[in-house]
């Protein structure tokens, strides 16, 4: 028998249908209903998918008809059509008849068996009988009814003619733009496929490309309105500003790209070929739960979507600044998933009838709509399911409680990622993790020092990674050049794999190199330290060579935790530390988080300048608990090895008195309570704030020593953020402002009889080692595989020729000029 689906703006009017029909037909007729929808404050309305799980229910193979009340019942009709196989689209008929006259004619005729089409004539018919007892007393419409007063539908065709079609970017505006009109409805029609323009998943999904016609129906208050903002926005190429694709990266490109690469910012060396693995595009297991109560788990989901839209805020903001409005774009997009309506409604449903966790709700539906981005014949839009899975796998980092969910590589892969922070990197497996690409970060960002320390070839500030390399291509990279080979043909990727090779053979020859010590010809030693971020990292350290630990990171103690670590689980950790060096130094530096590296464990209100913001020493002394508990586990452990203590971004002597009165404090505490510590623990400072270098004589009165941090001097001396490609050519240690701020630290801490040492990244940069050396820096700590390469360089060195090196290099006046001069020095 025929089925019957009413659909009405009124869940109270589909009831009351239902009940009258039922009455009627004695219950015969397979009957259901989809009426408003499910939002208490505000129910009238149509949804989708309540008409497609009605029609669902009723449907057989005799077919089924479609009675609506109007405007938008018809849309949502038409895009519950779309949900259903094939097969089934054919049987279903979306019937024009009034709703309540057509409905019961419609059910009348069903229940004598007739058949569907015979149900829809009947149905059409329905005013006759009406129209023939009371035609006469029918009143004229009125003249100039403007056709959305009517209710009726208005309509504009354009032509799309973005490179990409309606891709994420262009898709995103357009999606924005319509939500702008709350009250009418908007639909998108590409051929026979239709879609609500205010939901982003089924805009990008209408696979629209350049060329395609596309049509833009509205209904409601103010379609004329809305389709004429739509038709500005169409004028503009959707807000693409170039129809070509845009020239490649910005930043300093070592070595322009040929055709056939991509170029970036060389960011750790080495070479890698190998799958690509988008980081974040892949989803965690998630366990369904069942017995969930839906009004629970549904506000779960709406915190959790609510902390992902202010997160992608955030990235935007960051995006916007470092790489343009434009590349910000497709995180616009992602925020408007996060807000998609379709979407939330299938959660919403699947949350209510299966009673499930929301983890589990969102997830199905995360992956159902990657697979149609998945089934688009574009392959650039085909690409896009990555994007989809990113907003998946965000919202469920946060349903997690903020904590990243795994990122599981099965084979060897190159990370490819729009940005990866230092917790990313800390959480990657170097013996799976060929390489790593990105397309924002500089080469100071943490993300890039952990790569170098890990021996892992990088590559960052590539513009357009992320889409230009899908999960799984065979891909090329070389991080000393800072080059991607996005489709490597047969020959290159011999080559490069010849070059990996020589590449992991030379490594080997490094680390023999490095056990010798760095004398200069003269007899003068330097000392040679490495930085790590905790024990895995010793064994790596003393392989290439490392006499000790110039500059040890304890955030990344910090970094992937709910809560911080306890006193004891950190003294663990610094006496194992302690254990493995032996006699040999470890500078140990307090908490050095915020900036780059937030915790969730301290609630920072969100920094419009995080990097000047509450960092570091600054963010110890407002946390005076966190900072206690670790002094004393550092305390603690220095019984068991050679420790020095080390405060990041000190800027003021006032500071270091602050923070040095907890340790006094804490050894006062420790003394008091007979546990052993090395009262004789020397405590230096970072100089990375230029203000501590502007009264460094100061600070020299106060410290024990001094350890320069070039990266963060680098940024704040040249106001360029070390995380940016595109001002990566200022942010560079070999700029003449920043070689006479080293100038400077250097003599005053020797006037105050300190040593000074160099812990930034510059102090592993093996072309600037003779001027280092020149300059007078007592020791140098670096990435563990740069150690043997400085060491040859020391060794192949006199002390007074660095001195008039460096003479030299302070005269010159910009960055390039010492670099060129360096390479001169180095070419001999
Ligand atoms: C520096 O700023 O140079 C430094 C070594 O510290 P970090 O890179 O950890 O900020
Ligand atoms: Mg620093």
């Amino acid at each position: 028998m025929v089925g019957i689906v009413l659909v009405s703006h009124s869940a109270t009017l589909a009831s009351g249908l239902e009940e009258l029909i039922n009455q009627m037909v004695q219950g015969q007729v397979p009957l259901a209903s989809a009426g408003g929808i499910d939002d208490p404050e505000n129910p009238i309305g149509t949804d989708a998918f309540k008409v497609q799980a009605a029609i669902e229910s009723v449907y057989s193979d005799d077919g089924v008809v479609v009675l609506m009340d109007l405007g938008s019942a018809l849309l949502s009709a038409e895009t519950a059509l779309e949900f259903l196989s094939p097969e089934q689209q054919e049987k279903v008929y979306l019937c024009p008849a009034p709703l309540v006259e057509g409905a019961l004619a419609a059910a009348v005729q069903a229940s004598v068996g007739g058949s569907a089409e015979q149900v829809m004539a009947e149905a059409q018919g329905a005013l006759a009988a009406k129209i023939e007892q009371i035609g006469g007393a029918l009143p004229e419409p009125p003249a100039a009814v403007s056709p959305q007063q009517a209710g009726e539908i208005v309509e504009l065709t354009l032509t799309v003619e973005n490179p990409l079609g309606l891709h994420a970017r262009p898709a995103a505006r357009f999606v924005s733009a319509a939500n702008r009109y709350p009250s009418t409805d908007i639909r998108v029609l590409k051929g026979d496929r239709l879609a609500n323009a205010k939901s982003i998943n089924q805009v990008a999904t209408l696979g629209v490309r350049q060329g395609d016609t596309i049509t833009v129906r509205a209904s409601g208050p103010d379609a004329e309105g809305a389709l004429a903002a739509l038709k500005t926005l169409a004028d503009d190429n959707f807000g693409d500003r170039e129809l070509e694709p845009a020239p490649a990266a910005v930043g300093r490109i070592v070595q322009a790209a040929a055709d056939n690469q991509l170029a970036g910012i060389p960011a750790s060396p080495g070479v890698a070929v190998g799958p690509a693995a988008q980081f974040r595009a892949r989803l965690p297991q998630v366990e369904t739960l069942t017995g969930c109560d839906p009004a629970a788990e549904w506000k779960r989901l709406q915190a959790a979507i609510s902390a992902a839209s202010d997160e992608l805020q955030a990235v935007i903001a960051r995006m916007t600044r470092q790489a343009g409005a434009n590349e910000a774009a497709i995180f616009e997009a992602h925020d408007l998933l996060l807000k998609d309506p379709d979407l939330l409604d299938s959660v919403r449903q699947r949350l209510d009838t299966q009673q499930i966790n929301a983890e589990a709700a969102w997830l199905q539906v995360i992956e159902e709509t990657a697979d149609r981005f998945r089934a688009l014949e574009d392959a650039y839009q085909r690409a896009r399911a990555a994007d989809v899975l990113d907003v998946g796998r965000r919202v469920l980092d946060r349903l997690a409680g903020g904590l990243p969910a795994e990122f599981v590589l099965s084979e060897p892969s190159i990370v490819v990622a729009v940005d990866l922070n230092p917790s990313d990197t800390a959480r990657l497996d170097p013996a799976l993790v060929l390489g790593i690409c990105t397309e924002l970060g500089g080469a100071t960002s943490h993300s890039a020092i952990l790569a170098r320390a890990l021996g892992i070839p990088a590559v960052v500030g590539v513009e357009g990674a992320a889409a230009a390399l899908p999960e799984g291509a065979l891909i090329g990279l070389d991080g000393s050049q800072g080059l991607i080979w996005p489709r490597p043909d047969e020959a290159e990727i011999r080559e490069l794999s010849g070059r990996r090779e020589a590449w992991l053979d030379e490594q080997q020859r490094q680390k023999e190199v490095g056990r010798e010590p760095a004398v200069t010809a003269d007899g003068l030693r330097v000392e040679i330290g490495a930085n790590i971020g905790g024990p895995n990292d010793v064994p790596v350290a003393l392989e290439y060579g490392a006499e000790g630990v110039g500059l040890l990171r304890t955030e990344f103690l910090f970094l992937q935790r709910e809560t911080p670590p306890t006193e004891d689980e950190q003294y663990e950790v610094y006496r194992t530390i302690a254990e493995l060096m032996g006699e040999r130094l470890v500078i140990v530096r307090t908490l050095d988080i915020g900036g780059d590296k937030p915790v969730p464990f301290v609630d920072l209100d969100p920094e419009d300048n995080p990097f000047l913001g509450l960092r570091g020493i600054r963010l110890c002394l407002a946390y005076p608990d966190l900072f206690r508990t670790q002094i004393r586990a550092i305390l603690r452990a220095s019984a068991a090895g050679n420790f020095k203590l080390m405060f990041p971004m000190v800027g003021l002597v006032e500071e270091f008195r602050a923070a040095r009165a907890v340790v006094d404090r804490v050894q006062q505490e420790l003394l008091e309570a007979g546990v052993p510590f090395d009262e004789a623990m020397e405590i230096g400072i970072m100089v990375e704030v230029p203000s501590a270098v502007a009264v460094a004589d100061q600070l020299a009165g106060e410290v024990d020593f001094f350890s320069i941090g070039t990266n963060d001097l680098t940024q704040y001396v040249m106001a360029a953020d070390r995380g940016n490609a595109r001002v990566a050519d200022l942010a560079d240690a070999l700029q003449p402002a920043v070689l006479r701020m080293i100038h400077q630290t250097v003599e005053q801490a020797h006037d105050h009889g300190i040593w000074v040492g160099m812990c930034g990244e510059l102090a592993g940069n093996p072309l600037a080692t003779p001027l280092l050396v020149g300059l007078g820096l007592d020791e140098l700590s670096m990435s563990a595989p740069q150690i043997p390469a400085v060491k040859e360089v020391i060794r192949g060195l006199a002390d007074s020729q660095a001195e008039a090196i460096a003479r030299r290099a302070l005269e010159l006046d910009s960055a390039g000029a010492v670099a060129a001069y360096l390479g001169e020095v180095k070419a001999g």
